[in-house]
């Protein structure tokens, strides 16, 4: 399989008061392959939609590199990183906020084409636009209309219309699901699936819980405090949950099925999500952590293979850790 993005170690801290830093992203590394969806989850203020802006291009990286086929994102010059805009969009949580609500639908959809001189006239971009919104399900009656004039779930489609517009290879979906109603959600995830299909992209889908980003998720990457946790396939996620974050995680999604029901008790995690300014020592998770040891404050798990395929930091899996029964996944 061909990684069309690489997240190489990527830092991204913001100065703070008095010589302080927030750790925002704190040494990411995973690689996304082209064609897949790739979920990022963890609970608000772990670092995702900061590692998606860092990606963007957005935000400065503090250490670190973003490879996006082959091609150092941070390193582009102005004209090579228009470009790359051709290629990479991104799908904003708030359909209220992102859409400027001065503008037109059609407006909307054509400012990214207008930039980029996509088209030689109106007519011909005029077309595409209309041809735009029946992809994501609306009409061409829909274009003269403003976005105050439009449902939550309906707003989040001309988003990705105007994510759509310049027909990019790789999406960044930050949360575009979170601020929409329950009974809507599913309807954008399908219609992201069903255009992933038909244009062959890529997703980053970032999400702050577990239960819709397993259904669409090829594999998933579980965020705590700026950290990558584990990494897996969504299956393997959901049925060998490794990290005691990620167990706790996903004891919190409600099952239809009462056989696993049973074996599956809900975590509840203690405490408070630490400062990033002020991380634990050690395992940044431990202060949470239900099975914490004396050396998870002493010392901070190495990334680790512990499965094929399957990555987590936590010394229970550490070659010399301790030998804990980890089977299952009420017991943490
Ligand atoms: Fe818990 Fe220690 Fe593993 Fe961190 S390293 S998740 S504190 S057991
Ligand atoms: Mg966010």
């Amino acid at each position: 399989r061909k990684k069309i993005l690489q997240v190489h170690h990527v830092k991204k801290y913001f100065p703070m008061d008095r010589g302080k830093q927030l750790k925002a992203v704190d040494d990411v590394t995973f690689h996304v392959y082209k064609g897949e969806t790739f979920g990022l989850v963890g609970e608000s203020g772990c670092g995702k939609s900061t590692i998606g802006r860092t990606i963007m291009g957005l935000y400065n990286k503090t250490a670190g590199e973003v490879i996006f086929k082959g091609r150092d994102v941070h390193a582009l010059t102005e004209r090579e990183k228009h470009a790359f805009y051709r290629e990479m969009q991104m799908i904003f949580q708030d359909p209220y906020a992102s859409l400027n609500p001065r503008l037109t639908v059609r407006e909307i959809i054509s400012e990214p084409m207008e930039v980029h001189r996509l088209f030689p006239n109106k007519r011909k971009q005029n077309a595409r636009v209309d041809e735009l919104l029946e992809e994501v399900g609306l009409n061409r009656d829909h274009a003269n209309r403003y976005p105050h004039e439009f449902s939550g779930g309906q707003r989040q489609r001309i988003g990705i219309a105007r994510a759509l517009a310049l027909d990019p290879e790789f999406i960044i979906a930050d949360e575009p699901i979170s601020a929409l109603d329950v009974s809507v959600q599913a309807q954008v995830v399908n219609l992201l699936k069903t255009l992933q299909t038909e244009k062959g992209l890529t997703f980053l889908f970032i999400a702050h819980d577990l239960s819709m980003v397993k259904h669409i998720s090829d594999r998933i990457g579980v965020m705590y405090l700026g950290h990558l946790v584990e990494l897996t396939e969504s299956d393997t996620l959901y049925d060998d949950p490794l990290h005691p974050y990620t167990k706790a995680l996903l004891s919190a999604i409600p099952i239809p099925d009462p056989d696993i029901e049973e074996k599956r008790e809900r975590i509840i995690l203690k405490g408070e999500l630490p400062s990033p300014i002020d991380p634990p020592s050690g395992c940044v998770f431990r202060t949470r952590c239900p099975v914490a040891m004396d050396i998870c404050a002493r010392k901070t798990p190495t990334w680790q293979e512990a499965k094929p395929d399957h990555f987590v930091a936590c010394h229970l899996y550490n070659e010399n850790g301790p030998k804990v029964n980890i089977q299952g996944h009420n017991k943490v």
